[in-house]
């Protein structure tokens, strides 16, 4: 793409329909979307930015592109509780961008705009000479006050994790050539979960007034659990063996056990992480199972600082790039977050 006008022209004719729903966005045509609150609600607002060569391949299918960029969005939404309902996409297209590529891309926008439920109500488009870069700003909506936050954790909670953990960072692996001794359907899955997260959003709403604390895994689940845990004022203890993992992560793990690592420490699972006191475990499993999405404790907060990993008996539990082993001195605190 040049920048020339009839490149740019394509682009409007294929966003402006993803604005449809959404009176304010003015069909995309004026310098400025208009939002109106909703009433009795709080805006909550987020923006996570993706770069070619860095969050994903520059030869990954630009649909899937275009729903990854909604997908952490709509994560981070859930994560606070918030229903979601508009976004904003800054976009800057490599010259050399074709069109049935921009085609693609918006048919990927727009599948994901129709599954959320949510609005393109602005934003930008330029040329660049630089790799494609994409800036994604999403509005969502929640009680005053009600927002899930990570500061929220209160001694004694359970610590929760929706999904499976470690997917997306063994399929990144899975990806670039790695774990050739899984199967292809389990290759297949993990690759999948990398490029296409399932933000919970079915989970996140419902987590208000049960959960105390929310975020979502995106940097990986030990440091993840080591800002909840910071920003709270408390120490996080997870339980290795509660760890709920896919059939293909297990496989992983029983050929190569230094995969734990990844499963702990690698990103892009966005699944949701919360923390509530046990009395609500029987709400948290009510809404499981009106999700069709499993939530499972992985651990608990507690007086401290920093984040433990232990087995079943409570023994610390050393996650090293080497693999994992167990050790005595349980005063060590291998992944301090
Ligand atoms: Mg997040």
């Amino acid at each position: 793409m040049s920048g020339a006008p009839d490149e740019f022209a394509l682009i409007a004719e294929l966003f402006a329909p993803l604005s449809a729903s959404y009176p304010g966005a003015l069909g995309l045509t004026d310098d400025a979307a208009l939002m109106d609150v909703p009433p009795g609600r709080q805006l909550v607002l987020t923006m996570d930015s993706m770069v070619a060569g860095v969050h994903f391949f520059a030869d990954d299918p630009p649909d899937l592109i275009a729903r990854k960029l909604i997908r952490v969005n709509l994560s981070d939404l859930s994560a606070k509780g918030a229903q979601p309902f508009a976004i904003m996409l800054s976009a800057a297209f490599p010259h050399a961008t074709q069109a049935d590529w921009l085609r693609r891309f918006a048919h990927g926008l727009a599948e994901d705009c129709r599954a959320f439920t949510v609005a393109l109500i602005g934003g930008d488009t330029v040329s660049t000479p630089g790799p494609l870069t994409l800036t994604l700003t999403a509005f969502g909506h929640v009680g005053p006050g009600q927002a899930l936050l990570r500061s929220g954790a209160v001694a004694g909670d359970q610590i929760w994790l929706s999904g499976t953990l470690g997917d997306a960072a063994l399929g990144l692996i899975a990806r670039q050539g790695g774990l050739p001794h899984l199967s292809m359907p389990h290759r297949d899955h993990l690759i999948a979960r990398y490029l296409l997260p399932e933000p919970r959003v079915a989970i996140g709403p419902g987590l208000i007034g049960v959960a105390h604390a929310g975020m979502d895994v995106s940097d990986g689940l030990i440091q993840d659990v080591g800002h909840m845990a910071r920003q709270s004022g408390l120490a996080a203890e997870i339980r290795v063996d509660l760890l709920p993992l896919s059939a293909p992560a297990r496989a992983a793990l029983a050929a190569d056990n230094s995969r734990l690592a990844t499963i702990l420490g690698g990103g892009d699972d966005y699944e949701l992480l919360f923390t509530a006191p046990p009395s609500q475990a029987d709400v948290v499993h009510r809404l499981a199972a009106r999700a069709g999405i499993a939530l499972t404790v992985i651990g608990g907060m507690g007086a401290g600082q920093g984040v433990r990993v232990v087995d079943r008996d409570g023994n610390a539990v050393a996650v090293a790039h080497e693999g994992w082993r167990h050790f005595t001195d349980t005063g060590e605190e291998p992944w301090s977050g």
